[in-house]
């Protein structure tokens, strides 16, 4: 097994901990918070004050996290609110959590786009070392070159729109991507590409 997990709060803390942050609010992926619960952003939102609402995956879920999330920054509130209850609850799945405890331990992660953020990986436990491909295979060192092109390391932190990268439709289609935010069909870039890429403002300009 080569394991490369990543941990959602540690990436979050690196976003809200950084000097050029923009992020006002958070959409929790709801299928994470099945397993682990809601209990770890609790954290989070008190301490930098920021929204973060639990979504699902159908269009509805989507938009009524984003409503909830519109609302509490309009009212100026920062809470931690759950809008996918038939699938996550506070504690989450116990079973699944003991598994996955069992067999991982936490490790520094690197992130494409973003660098090595403490903590926010898994790597399996000493335990299952002899079936952790990084140990087994000289795969350690690998380092994977990013395109000079690519931008999403700003768009993963939200100081850029993908539209807004030079290479976006251009260079960079999800048949060709540059980055990782294209690659996955749940990426920024290519959601940006396949629903938004013709999407205009009254005059005209490209959003
Ligand atoms: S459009 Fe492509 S090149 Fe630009 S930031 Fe997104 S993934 Fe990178």
């Amino acid at each position: 097994m080569l394991v490369s997990h990543v941990l959602v709060p540690p990436a979050i803390t690196a976003i809200l901990e950084s000097p050029t942050n923009r992020v006002q609010a958070f959409l929790a992926a709801g299928h994470v918070c099945s397993v682990m619960g809601t209990w770890e952003y609790e954290p989070l939102v008190e301490r930098y004050r920021v929204p973060i609402v639990v979504t699902g995956f159908e269009p509805l879920d989507v938009l009524e996290g984003i409503r909830r999330t519109v609302l509490q920054l309009e009212r100026g509130e920062a809470q931690l609110e759950n809008a996918y209850t038939r699938a996550v609850n506070r504690a989450g799945n116990l079973p699944a959590q003991q598994m996955l405890a069992d067999v991982f331990e936490v490790t520094d992660r690197g992130w494409r786009g973003i660098g090595v953020i403490p903590n926010s990986g898994w790597r399996l436990r000493d335990v299952y070392r002899d079936f952790d491909a990084e140990t087994r295979f000289a795969v350690q060192n690998i380092h994977t070159e990013e395109s000079a092109l690519c931008h999403s390391g700003e768009v993963l932190r939200g100081l850029l729109k993908p539209n807004q990268c030079p290479a976006f439709g251009k260079e960079c289609t999800p048949r060709t991507p540059l980055g990782a935010t294209m690659v996955s069909s749940e990426g920024a870039c290519a959601a940006y590409y396949q629903y938004g890429r013709f999407a205009q403002s009254e005059d005209g300009a490209v959003l």
